[in-house]
């Protein structure tokens, strides 16, 4: 074993060998990956192997896609031998929002570019002649995905590697990792250490444990899953082709053919635990089953057996029963651990077969160019917080199994590991109808609903409809008041402060104290990272705002920014402050019953803060700007006070109609002004001149990071442009990427949208080929599956020359 590596990955299963792949593919060859047993002998040996094109999310799907396009071509380009079966598959729907699914993902599949068809129920068994239809509203069939020996495509991957340079060592056992002073990497093994400049942890089922020795609590549990193989079938045998696999939500379960059997693997939806009381295997565990409990399974195989009535006359020829690691969102964790750089996650795959070829692709990318073709947000392990914990990812990830074969509709989100960060207003809140939604732990709003019947969650417009409109109108005509305490906040301090922000941000920096700024921390290569607002509170001390989501990923990007030389103090104060959106024409009366200060735009003009006092509370930090485009104010109150504040400005806010308003509106109210949403428009893929934000770069300061890049993309020229558009909607508004064509070409996708109010229009943002953004050009967009008509507009649909605002 060498003494140094430029990488070092522990794990060999499908994840870290097809990272290793990837990263030799990238160019990086000084690499190494240990293995405490053989390649494969954690949970990748007995997985099915199924490989699904079908997801919901289009990032997702690219890794999904790209895992079935690689494949089949491993065995030519590693000369290992490769089982790929290329049988397709059949997704059933039985409601009708599972339709409504299945036509959003219809919409998917064309940007992804795999082959995708919505069957009614009697062109099924054209595909499969023996299965039930019983129930079946729906097939989605996906032509060109299929399943994989997982053994195969594992050891292809590493031989790959190995061809170009990568060392494998097997029999080799971790034992501990080290930060050194360099911020270098110390891998300790049962034989020998390795100081690498980055480590990734590709532990599978012991992830967490091997993430605790650096302080890193890595959110996986481990869950007991089976599928079962039955002798082979007489009518299989004369069978050909291969049946497509099903999945199927009646028995929530896949079937499919193998070896001429019928392999049947069920997703229990009340039983599942997780495996060995929920402490981590052993070491010397390697290439065993897990005791089975079929007991648990039996009802969900009789409705297997009324599906695909062959299985009930075979006989059962193997049990397979073994950990798979969940997290809690069902997605896994790709990308660099919170805190000190270099230390990479890629674990947490519960698909990880069909995965771990993209997933290694999209990870390598990212260590070795700063950055990936596809945005990571979704996999980044910076999703999940402290809140996180042990108990909570159990819980969590337990339900996320029950619901794998659950069709979740947008905005709908697993009801437990509920209430774990609470704004002070939380119960207030709720006593008004507040529908509440988890982010980042945080509990938000979405909206207010008088019935008392909560939401009707839908891919087209629900109950909520109504209410968000009275919301989003009371707002705009009105005073609205809303909890958006969900921000992350963060003080940054010291007498460098200001040359520091300066330096990480694309715009200028407030010269004088109480200036307010939009800022973009960009890429080394010129492509957007972090969004944040700058409030200059003094010549030495900054407030500055970013995305409830972004807490841990812009704390990272704060530290990782800032050189040694700097003296600078960047400090998490997002717990300790509260924040109360007051918006509408009305709201600076409503303001002026509660405060002493002078909220004159001479005093207080639009883009400016003062630290105040509001309703007795001190040292409440109002900020003139708002996401909504009204006259209107941030007020950020110690978080124990907020409920003063929030009284006060209720009872003063009572003669002017008052309402209280949630994330539906706010999203209706600022695509109405057009503006951009981190993690939307804004997006690692893209620069600052395709997301339309010219404005936000001064490409005339003397430095930043990003700076000389972001002047070649401008030399460059867009690859594609972001446009504004209206829509000629019906029931359902665009929600992001669907298909946006021009003609019968498909020239783009959206990004997200909502209908305005206000303007009586349903939006859209999305990026199209750059010569296609002119003001009035017309396209289509795919929304469930119907193209709805859409044209280009070229100024916010409400009052683009800002005079709300600066009102
Ligand atoms: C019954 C079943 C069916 C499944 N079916 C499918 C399917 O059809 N499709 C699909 O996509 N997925 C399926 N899966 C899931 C799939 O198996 C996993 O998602 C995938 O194998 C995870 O790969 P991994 O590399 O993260 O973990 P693993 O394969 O567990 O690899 C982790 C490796 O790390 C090694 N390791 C851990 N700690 C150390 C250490 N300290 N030092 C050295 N080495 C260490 C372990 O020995 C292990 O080999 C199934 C899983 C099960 C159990």
């Amino acid at each position: 074993m060498k003494s140094h590596a430029r990488v070092v990955v522990v794990g060999g299963g499908v994840m870290g060998a097809g990272l290793l792949y990837h990263l030799a593919q990238e160019g990086w060859t000084d690499i190494a990956l240990i293995e405490k047993g053989e390649l494969t002998s954690g949970s990748t040996w007995h997985a099915a192997g199924q490989c699904p094109h079908f997801n919901g999310s289009l990032n997702m799907t690219k890794v999904h896609v790209y895992g079935t396009e690689l494949y089949p071509r491993l065995e030519a380009l590693t000369g290992h031998a490769v089982s790929w079966h290329g049988c397709g598959g059949l997704r059933l729907a039985l409601t009708e929002e599972e339709v409504n699914w299945f036509k959003y993902v219809h919409g998917i599949s064309k940007l992804a570019g795999y082959e995708a068809h919505i069957l009614g129920p009697n062109e099924i068994r054209s595909y499969h002649p023996f299965l039930e239809t019983f129930g079946v509203k729906a097939a989605f069939l996906t032509v060109r995905d299929g399943h994989v020996a997982p053994a195969d495509i594992t050891n292809a991957m590493a031989a790959g590697a190995r061809q170009l340079g990568a060392e494998v060592h097997r029999r080799t056992r971790v034992t501990d990792i080290k930060r050194l002073p360099s911020g270098e990497w110390q891998v300790i093994t049962d034989k020998g250490n390795i100081i690498c400049e980055h480590v990734v942890n590709s532990a599978g089922s012991y992830c967490d444990v091997v993430g605790a020795w650096t302080g890193h609590s890595v959110p996986i549990a481990n869950m007991l899953h089976h599928y079962l193989i039955t002798e082979p079938v007489e009518e299989l045998i004369a069978l050909k082709p291969e049946l497509p696999v099903v999945r199927d939500p009646y028995s929530h379960s896949y079937l499919r053919e193998e070896t001429n059997g019928i392999l049947v693997g069920p997703y229990e939806t009340q039983t599942a635990h997780v495996c060995w009381n929920g402490k981590p295997p052993a070491w010397d565990f390697e290439s065993e089953l897990i005791a089975p409990e079929l007991d648990r399974l039996t009802p969900w195989l009789e409705r297997a057996a009324e599906r695909f009535p062959l299985f009930a006359k075979a006989g059962l020829k193997n049990v397979i029963s073994g950990a798979i690691t969940h997290t809690p969102d069902g997605t896994y964790l790709s990308g660099p651990a919170p805190g000190p750089r270099n230390y990479w996650l890629h674990c947490g795959a519960s698909i990880g077969i069909c995965q771990g070829g993209g997933a290694g692709k999209y990870l390598a990318q990212w260590m070795v160019h700063g950055q990936s073709e596809i945005n990571m947000r979704e996999f980044d392990p910076r999703r999940f917080g402290s809140w996180a914990d042990a108990e909570y990812t159990a819980r969590v990830a337990v339900n996320d199994y029950h619901h794998m074969y659950h069709c979740l509709k947008p905005g709908e989100q697993h009801e437990v590991g509920r209430d774990l960060r609470k704004s002070s207003l939380h119960e207030k809140l709720k006593a008004q109808g507040a529908q509440f939604s988890q982010i980042f732990g945080w509990e938000r709003a979405r909206w207010y609903d008088p019935s008392g019947t909560g939401e009707v969650f839908s891919f087209k417009r629900s109950n909520w409809w109504g209410p968000v409109r009275e919301e989003a109108l009371a707002v705009r005509e009105r005073v609205g008041l809303m909890d958006l305490s969900t921000f992350s906040k963060f003080d940054v301090r010291g007498r460098d402060a200001h040359a520091f922000l300066e330096r990480i941000c694309a715009n200028r920096i407030a010269s004088r104290d109480g200036g307010i700024v939009l800022g973009h921390l960009l890429t080394p290569a010129g492509f957007i990272e972090s969004e944040i607002t700058v409030t200059r509170l003094a010549g030495d001390h900054f407030y500055v705002l970013s995305a409830a989501a972004a807490q841990l990923h812009d704390l990272d990007q704060l530290h990782w920014r800032l050189s040694d030389q700097e003296q600078v103090v960047i400090e998490d104060i997002t717990d300790r402050f509260g924040c109360l959106v007051l918006a509408g024409p009305k709201s600076r009366d409503v303001l002026e019953a509660c405060t002493f200060a002078d909220l004159s735009n001479r005093a207080l003009p639009w883009l400016t803060a003062r630290t105040t006092e509001v309703a007795g509370v001190q040292g409440v930090r109002l900020l003139r700007v708002n996401y909504v485009g009204e006259l209107g104010y941030e007020l950020h109150v110690p978080m124990a006070r907020m409920p003063e504040v929030f009284n006060a400005l209720m009872a003063a806010g009572r003669t002017f109609g008052i309402t209280l308003f949630g994330t539906y509106a706010m999203n209706s109210l600022r695509m109405e002004k057009a503006y951009r949403g981190w993690g939307s428009e804004l997006t690692s893929e893209i620069d600052m001149f395709e997301g339309s934000m010219e404005r936000f770069i001064r490409l005339d300061k003397e430095d930043f990071i990003g700076r000389a890049a972001s002047l070649g993309h401008k030399q460059r020229g867009e690859r594609i442009k972001l446009v504004y558009m209206s829509v000629d909607a019906a029931d359902a508004d665009v929600l992001g990427n669907e298909p946006v064509y021009h003609g019968d070409r498909l020239v783009g996708l959206t990004t997200s949208g909502a209908f305005g109010h206000a303007v009586g229009q349903s939006l859209a943002f999305g990026y199209v080929e750059p010569k296609l953004a002119r003001a009035g050009e017309r396209f289509e967009i795919l929304i469930l599956d119907r193209r709805r008509p859409a044209q280009i507009i070229a100024e916010p649909a409400y009052d683009p020359s800002n005079s709300r605002l600066k009102g």
